[in-house]
Order: structure tokens, then C-alpha cells, then sequence
């Protein structure tokens, strides 16, 4: 058997490997190095508990084959565009495993545990819980499937605080019994179903902060397991998950002018009510197409190009394309520059990884703010498969899902260009008025094939 010491020693090296991999993680130029560094550090810190104390390897080693079958399979099998619903997954897996874990010890230690201990116990089972199926919840809505529709059921918030209220009697209830194993199974009980009801009623603008907020709780429920385990490494991942997922919570909260509270407790992006299809084709009276020969000569004349990405450039996987229309306007002396909304795509930085795989230079992508201040400057705006992020109703209404949030202002732009299939409506299910404005085009096409024929068009092939 390793020494302790040994091991302390190798969780410290793992905890700075974890830090150091936060802070490659802070840039796209080092992400890659960072990530590394982040896997070294599992690795390291994997090993050490293995080594660490006499455990039965037996079963170890059947859940280390079938987990990492199942791992390997799941990655393989889910396109680049399912992406987000498996973080998403995968968050939840998170939880799920801290309560089990937590739920283990209590139940082969319980009444040995000291007061610390037991709290964290009732904290892993509530938060882990919690995580688990409002991560479920998150994935099926990133599924866009039917039964994960906003609900909101009438005195919610009183419910969701009557749960919250359970779950702590529940809590104190244990800590005074803590061989009442079945106590903690309630609090679970009672934590998925309060996690279910805490994401199921958000929608719209507001996923993204409650992605972040349910990878922060991933952290906090494992950095809780890690004080039940008395295992510093788990405690110091778990913190940093969970204080990274915080601060990027509070970073969505001001890009989408939303505030915590409000999403979690329902005051803002409510559904809205909808449309008839009658109102929708009224929106859609004046929509002009146009063809990728047309962009082209539009783009030939140009001086300043913008382009805006949005979920479709991920589903129709153009960036490399988009790539290779930058650098032949780039050799035409046209400044090509991209807009980038912090909740395009389905997850945080989701265009950015895109545009960076597509070796497309960090420089040209500006933050919205940033964007917005010239866009009256902007001879051609291109956006490619987004419809919310530039969709001028969140500035104008009071009643929509996207209601207050920041919008790229391409409408300001003198020219511009939406390349999508269709008509249809982005995540939070609105038409866009947009598409009918004057200045505005529509290229009909999927992604790439368009950004290709647009590209072919300008190379006179
Ligand atoms: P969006 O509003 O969802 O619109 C995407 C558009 O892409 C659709 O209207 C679709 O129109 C088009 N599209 C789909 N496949 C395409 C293809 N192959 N080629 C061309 N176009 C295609 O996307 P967004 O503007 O990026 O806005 C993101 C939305 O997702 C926001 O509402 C945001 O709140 C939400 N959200 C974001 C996150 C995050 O963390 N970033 C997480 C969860 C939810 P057609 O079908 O007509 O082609």
C-alpha cells in the first residue's frame, strides 16, 4: 500500500493541475494545453484513490469496463450537434453519482459520522438530486422534445418552497437519526422532484443560465461527497467546479439582462402568448429572397462585413466553410469581423469552439457589445443560422420568451443576409421581424451548401 503521504502528495499536484487547467481553459490560444492539464490531473488523482486504501477491486474494475464502454459508445454515437444535450447529460450524471456515493457511506457509516459529515451527506443527497433531474429536464429540452414544454403550474413558487422547506426537516431530521437511512432516500425523493420543477418551467433566453447554474451544482454536490469521503482532492474539483459554473451563471445573468432570482423563481421570460398562423404570416408579408450569385456581387462591393453565427452553422457544420469565405474576402481588402451573442448555439461558447476548430483568427470575433457600437458601419451583415440572438422582438416586446434580453442589432446594418432552410423559428419558438425588413434578404439553404455556393459564386467558379 502507497504511504499517505504519497497521496496527499499526488492530490496536490492533481489540485494544481486542475487550476492550471481553468486558467488554460480562460482563452481559446491555451484551451487545448489546458485541457490536457485537467485530464493529467484526473488521471493523477484517480490513480491516488485506487492506491490509496484496501479496496475490493472486483467491482471496480466491472464498473470501470461497463462505464467506460457505455462512455465510449455515447461519445461515438453523438453527433458534433448533439453536443450541449450531452454536457447536459453528463451534468446530471455528476449529481447522480455524488447522492449515490453520499448515500453509500451513510449507509455503511452512518452512525459513525460526525455532525460535518452528516450535513454533507443531507447537502450531496438534496444538490446531487436536484442536479440530477433538472439536468434530465435541461436534455430533453436541448432534445426539443414535445413533453418538455414550458410548465408552469399555478402557486409554483409556493410548492417549490414547500419542497425546499421538506427537504430541510428532512435534513434535520437525519442529522439527529442518522441510521434512519431511509430519511436520506426521501430527501432525494423529494430533491428530484424539485429539481424537475425548478428547470421545467424556464424557457427560452433563459436555458443557458440554468445550464451553467446546473454544472455549478455538479460541482457543489461532489465538493459535498468529497467532505462525506474525507477527500480533499474531490473537495478542491468539486469547489472549482462549482465556483467557475457560479461565475459563469452571473456572466449569462448580465449578457441576457436577467437576473437569478427571476429565472429561477419565474418572473421573466414567460412564455408569451402565441401566435396564430395568420399573425405569423402577417409578420412574414414583405420577406424578399435573394440568390448566393446576388451575395456575392453584394459582397464584391463591400467594405465591412459581419458575420453572425447562430445554432444552424452548428447543425450544418459551415464553419470551415464560413473559414474559407473569410480569407477570400480577406484577400479582397474586405474587413470581415463575427458577431458572437453569448447564448448563440445551445451551449456556452458554442460558436467560439466552433470558429476556433475552423482555425478562424480569435481577433475577428467580437462580443456583442462590442459589435453593436459599429454595426451602423456594416455594409453586409451575414447571419447564419440564427434567429433569436438577432431577433429584434426581445428590444420591442413585453410578453415574449426573449423579452429584454440583448440582441445583435444587424437590423442596423445596411445590408443583410439571413441564410437559413426556412421561415421556421429559433429555440424559443417566435417568429422574427427581421426577416421581413427592408434591408433584409433571405438566402434559403442549409448552411454550408450556402456559405459554399456564395464562396464559388465570388471565385467566378
Ligand atoms: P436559434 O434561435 O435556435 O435559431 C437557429 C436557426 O438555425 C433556426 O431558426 C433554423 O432555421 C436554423 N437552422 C437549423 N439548421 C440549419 C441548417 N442546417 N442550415 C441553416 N440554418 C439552420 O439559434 P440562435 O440564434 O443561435 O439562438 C440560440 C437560442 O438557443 C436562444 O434562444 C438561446 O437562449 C437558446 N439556448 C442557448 C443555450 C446556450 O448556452 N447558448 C442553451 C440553451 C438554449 P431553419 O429551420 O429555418 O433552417
Amino acid at each position: 500500500m502507497v504511504s499517505p503521504e504519497l497521496i496527499d502528495l499526488a492530490y496536490l499536484v492533481a489540485s494544481v493541475l486542475f487550476i492550471m487547467a481553468l486558467k488554460g481553459l480562460s482563452h481559446p490560444r491555451h484551451a487545448v494545453r489546458g485541457n490536457l492539464y485537467g485530464a493529467i490531473g484526473m488521471l493523477i488523482a484517480t490513480v491516488a484513490v485506487m492506491l490509496s486504501a484496501g479496496l475490493d477491486f472486483t467491482w471496480i474494475i466491472v464498473g470501470m469496463v461497463a462505464g467506460t464502454a457505455a462512455g465510449i459508445w455515447y461519445a461515438y454515437s453523438t453527433k458534433m450537434t448533439a453536443m450541449p444535450q450531452m454536457v447536459a447529460l453528463l451534468n446530471g450524471y455528476g449529481g447522480g453519482s455524488s447522492l449515490l456515493v453520499a448515500g453509500v457511506e451513510l449507509t455503511m457509516h452512518g452512525a459513525k459520522q460526525s455532525s460535518m459529515e452528516l450535513i454533507a451527506t443531507a447537502v450531496s443527497g438534496l444538490i446531487g438530486a436536484v442536479t440530477f433531474s433538472g439536468s434530465l429536464v435541461a436534455w430533453a429540452k436541448l432534445e426539443e422534445m414535445k413533453i418538455a414544454k414550458d410548465l408552469r403550474l399555478p402557486g409554483q413558487q409556493a410548492l417549490n418552497a414547500l419542497l425546499v422547506a421538506a427537504c430541510l426537516a428532512l435534513s434535520a431530521a437525519l442529522f439527529y437519526h442518522p441510521t434512519w437511512i431511509v430519511l436520506y432516500w426521501l430527501i432525494v425523493v423529494v430533491s428530484l422532484v424539485l429539481g424537475f420543477f425548478l428547470v421545467i418551467g424556464i424557457g427560452g433566453a433563459d436555458m443557458p443560465v440554468v445550464i451553467s447554474l446546473l454544472n455549478s451544482y455538479s460541482g457543489m454536490a461532489a465538493a459535498a461527497t468529497g467532505f462525506v469521503l474525507g477527500n480533499n482532492v474531490l473537495i478542491i474539483a468539486g469547489a472549482l467546479v462549482g465556483a467557475s459554473g457560479i461565475i459563469l451563471t452571473q456572466i449569462m445573468c448580465v449578457a441576457m439582462n436577467r437576473s437569478l432570482t427571476n429565472v429561477l423563481f419565474g418572473a421573466s421570460g414567460g412564455g408569451g402568448a402565441t401566435m396564430s398562423k395568420q399573425e405569423v404570416d402577417a409578420v412574414y408579408a414583405t420577406v424578399k429572397s435573394t440568390s448566393p450569385e446576388e451575395v456575392a456581387m453584394m459582397l464584391e462591393v463591400a467594405s465591412r462585413v459581419v458575420i453572425i453565427p447562430g445554432y444552424g452553422m452548428a447543425v450544418s457544420q459551415a464553419q470551415h466553410a464560413v473559414s474559407d469565405l473569410t480569407e477570400a474576402l480577406m484577400e479582397k481588402q474586405i474587413t470581415v469581423e463575427f458577431g458572437i451573442h453569448p447564448v448563440a448555439g445551445r451551449m456556452p461558447g458554442h460558436m467560439n469552439v466552433l470558429l476556433a476548430e475552423a482555425d478562424i483568427p480569435y481577433e475577428l470575433l467580437k462580443e456583442m457589445d462590442e459589435i453593436n457600437t459599429t454595426m451602423e458601419q456594416c455594409d453586409v451583415a451575414i447571419v447564419l443560422g440564427a434567429n433569436d440572438v438577432v431577433n429584434p422582438i426581445a428590444r420591442e416586446s413585453t410578453n415574449s420568451p426573449i423579452a429584454g434580453m440583448p440582441i445583435i442589432n444587424v437590423d442596423k446594418a445596411r445590408t443583410v443576409v439571413i441564410i437559413k432552410r426556412s421561415l421556421s423559428p429559433g429555440f424559443a419558438g417566435i417568429p422574427n421581424p427581421l426577416f421581413a425588413a427592408e434591408n433584409s434578404l433571405m438566402l434559403y439553404g442549409d448552411g454550408r451548401h450556402a456559405v459554399v455556393e456564395i464562396l464559388n459564386a465570388l471565385q467566378g467558379k
